[in-house]
């Protein structure tokens, strides 16, 4: 590690900072599909950073987006005022986003969009006066993000309990996982559509639908695991939500900039939701930002609710539409469609299924599910150490192998950039593989959290 890094100043985020200062792992650099480490070595980056990479790291053209923008805007207010590149981001989003939803609201990551969703949701059922619908749902094992709103919606007591009470009025409907009916699916599974009839009969059994104001999924929940919809599991949910009048928010922060080999999971599901919420590969994740985009007449709701020459969502950053974050924005969507990177997924997916499946049979595999460029591998967990055979899976492969991967209790979740190729798909199965083949009986003692 270089000399001149104290290690005593900087809380890490979501880290075992005492553990990470026990051996620190340093990235100093990254280009295409590999980090560079400070002791020089090349990591093959499994994961597209944190799921948000999708064009590969440093690519020129958002680089130089970035810097020209620096130089020419470096920052300008959008409270009252504009500036070129914010609307330039919004109308570059719409034009990959789902027919119908066309207004853009910026933020600077996931969690903001999310919390800046919500609101949208109950502003608007006000803003037509049913402001009665106060209620959200979401589901267990949902990560929306760490605002106040995102934490009450999603469905992880962890990220809740340390900090007392949320919002009120919250549901959490059963996510949609059932390895026992669907273990080493390749895809959608098969069984479990049924569970979204469970939204239906709480409505019916535990409130008056008509006080719901939102129900937020990720199409794919993505950080807790990569658990895939069931056929026919989103297609229920939206007509439950038309039946009784209830927005459907899909947060696509994972699955958005083609994850799936769409630019949205909506496209790829046929799905449209009321509202998307993304971020990450937003800007391939240059400069953070996030957005909500919103149907066009939730927006004119607003419009027409609010007098004439009034604010009408009262809502906003000091960063929204920031403009390197715009021009990142506007770069990244364009080296998405040039270079055809949702195809390219899509093109890839078969490749990627198969390597992933290759690892059945394995040592502690429990389950293997995949969709698009995603993949979670589930293993069977030590008793009462649920972390730990994941995590030493991923200090191998980070230390011995050079690939880097990503975990979540023992489930390994790999979301590379897009623009992986078969022999590094290869490498980073083939690197997994190896170290569940030479697994240990127990984990080693550094593996656990
Ligand atoms: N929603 C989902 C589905 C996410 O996966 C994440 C981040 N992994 C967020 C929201 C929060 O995004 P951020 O970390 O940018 O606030």
């Amino acid at each position: 590690m270089p000399d001149n890094i104290n290690l005593e100043h900087f809380w890490m985020p979501f880290t075992a900072n005492r553990q990470f200062k026990s051996r620190p792992r340093m990235l100093v650099g990254a280009q295409g599909m590999h980090y560079i480490t400070d002791d020089g070595r090349r990591i093959l980056d499994g994961t597209a950073g944190l799921w948000c990479v999708n064009a590969g790291h440093g690519h020129p053209k958002i680089v130089q987006a970035i810097q020209q923008q620096a130089a020419a805007l470096d920052y300008g207010p959008l409270f009252q005022m504009g500036h070129p590149r914010a609307f330039e981001a919004a109308s570059a989003l719409v034009s990959i986003a789902p027919e119908g939803l066309n207004r853009v609201f910026f933020c600077n990551d996931g969690s903001e969009a999310v919390d800046s969703a919500l609101k949208i949701a109950l502003a608007y059922h006000r803003a037509r006066g049913d402001g009665l619908r106060t209620r959200l749902i979401g589901r267990e094992r949902a990560y929306h993000g760490v605002g106040f709103g995102g934490i009450a919606v999603g469905g992880i007591a962890g990220n809740r309990k340390h900090f007392g009470p949320t919002l009120a009025g919250v549901d959490h409907l059963r996510h949609p996982l059932d390895i026992a009916r669907n273990a080493f699916s390749r895809g959608l599974p098969e069984h479990g559509a049924e569970i979204a009839d469970e939204l239906e009969q709480r409505l019916l059994a535990l409130h008056d639908p008509s006080t719901v104001a939102a129900v937020i999924v990720e199409p794919l929940q993505g950080s807790t695991g990569v658990i895939l919809p069931p056929k026919g599991y989103l297609q229920k949910l939206r007509a439950i939500c038309d039946r009784h009048g209830i927005l459907l928010i899909f947060d696509e922060v994972i699955t958005g900039f083609g994850r799936l080999g769409t630019a949205f999971a909506a496209d790829y599901f046929g799905v449209v939701p009321d509202m998307i919420v993304c971020a990450k590969g937003l800007t391939n994740a240059a400069v953070p930002m996030g957005a909500v985009i919103v149907r066009q007449d939730i927006h004119d709701a607003f419009m027409a609710a609010a007098p004439e020459n009034t604010i009408e969502f009262f809502h906003g950053y000091t960063y929204s539409g920031h403009p390197l974050a715009a021009a990142a924005a506007v770069a990244a969507i364009g080296v998405y469609r040039e270079e055809g990177l949702f195809d390219r997924a899509a093109a890839m997916a078969p490749y990627f299924e198969d390597a992933a499946h290759s690892l059945k049979g394995l040592p502690w595999v429990k389950d293997v599910r995949n969709l698009g460029l995603v993949c979670g591998i589930e293993l069977e967990s030590v008793p009462g150490k649920p972390t730990a055979r994941a995590v030493d899976v991923f200090l191998k492969c980070f230390w011995d192998k050079n690939v880097l991967i990503r975990t979540t209790g023992d489930i390994i979740a790999l979301s590379p950039p897009l623009i992986i190729d078969k022999p590094q798909i290869d490498e980073l199965f083939g690197a997994i593989g190896d170290v569940l083949k030479h697994q240990q009986a127990t984990p080693s003692p550094e593996a656990v959290e």
